[in-house]
C-alpha cells in the first residue's frame, strides 16, 4: 500500500489503515465485518486476456440464436437482440429498453471500458479519460444482469419443452460460458487499477500525512468511486476527490428522503405488477392471460415444483422482501435508531445482492414472447404487468443505491481508533 494508507468502510464509514495482504486474503471491517479490500496485485496481462476472451464470447452470445422451437414442422428461433426487437415492435418499448440495457449495453460497456483502461495501463500510461472510464466500469457492473438472464434462458427452455421440440443453438452455450467468464471478471476490483494508475499519472495526487491531518481536526472523506480518503477543509462547501475529481459527501445527500420517494413509487407499482397480466397467449384453444402468480402455478401444476419455487422466490418473495427491508432501513435511519446496527447492515447487503434477481421473470417473458410465434398455432405477447413489474425492480434497485448504509452507524459509536493514542467517545 504505497501512497494512501487509509480506507473507509463502504458500509459503516469507519476508517482503517491498510496493510499489505497475501493473494486471496481479505481485509474485513472490524466494526461491521464487510470486506474492505482483497490481497494480490493487478496482473494486467491476465485482466486484458480475460476481458478480451469474455468480450469475444459476449459477441457470439448476442448475435447467435439461443434456441429453436419446432412444432408440427413449423420452426421458430430467437436471438437476444431479436427478442428485444419483438418486444419493441409490440409497443412494449420500455420493457425492451430495460432488457437491452441490463443484458446488452451495461455488460458491453463494462467489458469495453475495462479493456480500454487495462490496455492503457499495461502499455505504461494513463489513457485519456482514465478516471471517467473506470467509474463507468463500476456503474455498468451494478446494472449488468447476465447471470440472471442465463437462469431466465434455462427456465424458458424447460418451459418450452412442454410445448414444442427444443433445439439448443450456439447462443445458449455462449451464454453459459459468458456467465462463468463474467463471474471471474467481476471478481476483479477496479479500485486496484486506480492504485496502478497513480504510479503512471502525469500529476500524482499529493502524499498526505493522515495522522497529522486527523489530529488537526480535518474531516477525512472517502471517495465513492476510487476509494481515496481526502481531507475536507472545514467550511468548504463542495470538496472533491484529490485523485478522480468526484464530489465527496460526508453522507449521501438527502439519502433517506430519496429512498422513501423511490420506495413509495415501487410499492404503488407493485400492485399492478401482480394483478395485471405479464403475458397473453392466443392459440387454437382460445386466449389466456398470465399474471406472475399464474406463471408460478403453471410450473407447479405441470410437475416442475423446483422451477415454480425459483420463480416464486425471485418474482414474489424477493420484491416483497426488498420493500420490507428498505422500509425498515429508511425508517430506522430516520428515527436515528441504535437498534441492532450489525443485523441492519447485513440486511442492507442482502438487498443489494438480491436486487437484480427479480428481473428473472421479465427475461423469461421476453424470450417466450420471441419464441412462440407460430401464427396459426399459438402466439404469445407481453402484457402491461411486465412493464409495472420491471419498474418495481428498477425502482427498488435505485432505492437501495440511494440509501447510505453509514446512516445505520451514525448514532451507535465512532468505531475503533485508526491511529495509536487516538481518543474516541
Ligand atoms: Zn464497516
Ligand atoms: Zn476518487
Amino acid at each position: 500500500m504505497r501512497r494512501y494508507d487509509l480506507i473507509s468502510c463502504h458500509d459503516c464509514g469507519v476508517l482503517h489503515r491498510k496493510r499489505p495482504l497475501r493473494p486471496r486474503e481479505k481485509a474485513r471491517c472490524t466494526r461491521c465485518r464487510s470486506v474492505l479490500y482483497r490481497g494480490g496485485s493487478a496482473d494486467l496481462s491476465r485482466v486484458v486476456a480475460l476481458t478480451l476472451a469474455t468480450a469475444l464470447v459476449f459477441l457470439i452470445a448476442q448475435f447467435f440464436p439461443i434456441v429453436e422451437l419446432e412444432v408440427k414442422g413449423l420452426r421458430s428461433s430467437a436471438t437476444l437482440i431479436g427478442a428485444i426487437a419483438v418486444l419493441w415492435a409490440e409497443q412494449m418499448q420500455l420493457v425492451a429498453a430495460m432488457v437491452f440495457f441490463f443484458t446488452m449495453l451495461f455488460p458491453a460497456v463494462e467489458l469495453a471500458a475495462l479493456l480500454y483502461v487495462a490496455l492503457g495501463l499495461r502499455a505504461g500510461f494513463q489513457p485519456p479519460g482514465f478516471h471517467r472510464v473506470l467509474r463507468a466500469v463500476q456503474a455498468a457492473r451494478r446494472w449488468g444482469m447476465t447471470e440472471v438472464l442465463m437462469i431466465g434462458i434455462l427456465i424458458t427452455v424447460i418451459k418450452m419443452t412442454s410445448l414444442a421440440r427444443v433445439l439448443p443453438q450456439p447462443g445458449l452455450f455462449a451464454f453459459g460460458a459468458l456467465t462463468l467468464m463474467l463471474a471471474v471478471v467481476v471478481s476483479f476490483d477496479p479500485k486496484t487499477l486506480w492504485n496502478v494508475g497513480d504510479d503512471l499519472a502525469p500529476r500524482p495526487p499529493p502524499r498526505l500525512d493522515y495522522a497529522a491531518l486527523r489530529a488537526s481536526g480535518a474531516e477525512l472523506l472517502p471517495c465513492h468511486a476510487c476509494g481515496l480518503v481526502t481531507p475536507a477543509a472545514p467550511g468548504r462547501a463542495h470538496p472533491r476527490c484529490a485523485r478522480c475529481g468526484c464530489q465527496l459527501h460526508r453522507r449521501r445527500p438527502d439519502s433517506v428522503n430519496r429512498t422513501w420517494a423511490l420506495l413509495i413509487a415501487a410499492a404503488i407499482l407493485y400492485i399492478p405488477a401482480n394483478l395485471l397480466p405479464v403475458m397473453y397467449t392466443h392459440s387454437l384453444f382460445g386466449s389466456e392471460d398470465d399474471t406472475i402468480m399464474s406463471g408460478v402455478l403453471f410450473f407447479w401444476n405441470s410437475g416442475s415444483k423446483g422451477l415454480a419455487a425459483i420463480i416464486f422466490i425471485a418474482s414474489v418473495v424477493v420484491p416483497m422482501l426488498k420493500l420490507a427491508v428498505l422500509t425498515l432501513l429508511a425508517w430506522s435511519a430516520q428515527r436515528r435508531s441504535r437498534w441492532r446496527p450489525l443485523q441492519r447492515t447485513v440486511l442492507y447487503r442482502l438487498v443489494e445482492f438480491i436486487g437484480r434477481w427479480s428481473m428473472l421473470d421479465i427475461f423469461v417473458v421476453t424470450l417466450t414472447v420471441a419464441l412462440v410465434r407460430f401464427q396459426a398455432l399459438a402466439v404469445i405477447t407481453a402484457g402491461p404487468g411486465a412493464l409495472a413489474f420491471g419498474s418495481v425492480v428498477v425502482l427498488t434497485m435505485l432505492a437501495s443505491m440511494q440509501f447510505d448504509p453509514r446512516l445505520i452507524w451514525d448514532h451507535v459509536d465512532s468505531g475503533p481508533p485508526v491511529y495509536p493514542g487516538e481518543k474516541h467517545v
